[in-house]
């Protein structure tokens, strides 16, 4: 395996941006694993496959392909030969890809492509369970979490410089909905792994988590 850090927590945290951040500065590639959990997600949307039924999940999977590119240093998601990248972040495709992720086959599948990106090539790779099942053995493990208001309000703000008018109730609710799917499944919930670093990113500013992690990983090399 090429040097990887992994960086997991709940969704909102800023664990994208940030690991955007660091790849650019220390010139790895970047692995968002959530878009390829929305690209499958997508899929499902596509061709109306019940989120709820596991067995019908289970059959489309089969007919499933992800790959990963990079286009400027960006992560392309293709899925079944289409760049899907530019439909991945919306609130449904998120809530669609965390029901589904709960199921053993999306996660196995999945999962052999994030560890075959990071066998060859240096990476800081986030998601729920990079530090606790897909790279267990990562040079660097940070677990990045923020309260559920924090979270929320970051994300309002966002969407009201997009234009949006947003609900600040709906977003938390939406956090809090999101965090108890993805703590509480059988399958590889998210939790912190015993060494991994933990930030808490409530009342500190982007550059500054940057720096502290960066400092984590300066430690560590
Ligand atoms: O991080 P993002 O919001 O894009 O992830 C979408 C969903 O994909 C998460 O809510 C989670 O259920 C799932 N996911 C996962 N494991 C990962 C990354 C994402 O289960 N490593």
């Amino acid at each position: 395996m090429a040097y990887a850090i992994a960086i997991d927590g709940p969704a909102g945290a800023g664990k994208s941006t940030i690991a955007k951040s660091i790849a650019k500065k220390l010139q790895y590639i970047y692995v968002d694993t959530g878009a390829m959990y929305r690209a499958i997600a997508i899929y499902f949307i596509k061709n109306n496959i019940d989120p709820t039924d596991e067995n019908a999940i289970n059959k489309a999977c089969e007919h499933v392909d992800i790959t990963i590119a990079y286009l400027n240093g960006e992560q392309q998601v293709i899925l079944n030969g289409e760049n899907i990248t530019s439909i991945l972040r919306n609130e449904e495709v998120g809530k669609i890809a965390s029901k589904t992720s709960i199921y053993a086959k999306v996660r196995k599948k999945l999962v052999e492509l994030q560890r075959e990106l990071a066998r060859t090539t240096d990476c800081i790779m986030d998601g729920r369970d990079i530090g606790t099942t897909v790279l267990p053995n990562a040079n660097v493990k940070i677990y990045l979490t923020a309260s559920v208001e924090a979270r929320a309000s970051r994300r309002y703000k966002e969407l009201i410089e997009k234009g949006e008018s947003p609900s600040y109730e709906v977003i938390k609710s939406d956090i809090e909905n999101r965090d108890y799917q993805d703590m509480n499944r059988e399958n590889s919930p998210l939790k912190q792994a015993d060494d991994a670093v933990l930030i808490d990113s409530s009342n500190i500013d982007l550059d500054e988590t940057i720096e502290t992690i960066i400092k984590v990983i300066n430690e560590n090399i």
